[in-house]
């Protein structure tokens, strides 16, 4: 196995660090445990050496956004256990077979029908129940995936339409419904992104009044940019990439 030069690893691991503390800091103020927000390292792009000196870091939790460049790298990491691996980006149907072996938690579930096939697929993969959050664009955006919910709770038939979808997908026993997922809009400033991950959690909220808070638990919102204001905000599980490993290029 290749090993990183020392000078990469030293600096992945301060980096880690450092973004522990901003999430802990943040936790603070908003009255929050550390403990409740889970750092999920962004690693698309970064070769197994890389992923392993994150692994050697303390880190568990990896997030990739193409499954087969995960099918390649996972098994290629060195690591003394398991890893947990999260599927951020969007999935294609004819991923999903695939995506049900590698993945241990899919953030990106954004469509009933695609649903249905990952609860066919977990059954067949002995994977049951599958963890999976549901994506929503709740800042409106045009090109972003998602369940579309401009505004979250304010967009109106669109909400009614989504708890029946919601409903669906739920009533789906392979899977477990988690929680919710958001990509907020690139913005210079962070606090720019506090609406969108404002409105991921009233959202949620609702949902858990509505359908029982077991299933609910979870929000994965911020990035590099934002995730100290996402934190602030209730995220449980953070998706950070740059901050960790450096520009990607
Ligand atoms: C790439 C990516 C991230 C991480 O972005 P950084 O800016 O590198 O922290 C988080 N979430 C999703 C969905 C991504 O595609």
């Amino acid at each position: 196995m290749m090993q990183t030069s020392p000078p990469l690893a030293e600096q992945i691991s301060a980096n880690i660090a450092l973004v522990r503390d901003h999430i802990a800091a943040a936790a603070r103020r908003a009255g929050r445990e550390p403990d409740a927000v889970t750092l999920i390292a962004v690693s698309k792009t970064h070769s197994p050496a890389v992923l392993a000196a994150a692994v050697a870091a303390g880190m568990r939790d990896f997030g990739e956004n193409r499954v087969q460049e995960a099918a390649e790298k996972a098994p290629a990491v060195e690591a003394p256990g398991p890893l947990v691996w999260h599927l951020i980006g969007h999935l294609q149907r004819n991923k999903a077979r695939r995506a049900v072996e590698i993945f241990d938690m899919i953030h990106s579930v954004d469509r009933v029908r695609l649903a249905e096939e990952l609860d066919r697929y977990a059954s067949e993969a002995g994977r049951s129940p599958l963890p999976v959050l549901l994506q929503v664009n709740v800042a409106g955006e045009e090109q972003k995936e998602g369940f579309d919910l401009p505004g979250g709770l304010a967009s109106g038939m669109k909400l009614t339409l989504f708890y029946a979808e919601v409903e669906r997908i739920m009533s789906l026993s392979h899977l477990e419904v988690r929680g919710l997922m958001a990509i907020a809009p690139y913005v210079a400033d962070p606090e720019q992104a506090r609406p969108t991950f404002h409105a991921l959690r009233e959202l949620r909220d609702n949902l858990a009044l509505r359908f029982g808070p077991a299933a609910w638990r979870d929000l994965s919102m911020g990035m590099t940019g934002d995730y100290e204001v996402a934190v602030e905000e209730g995220a449980t599980l953070v998706r950070v990439g740059r901050a960790i490993f450096g520009d990607r290029i």
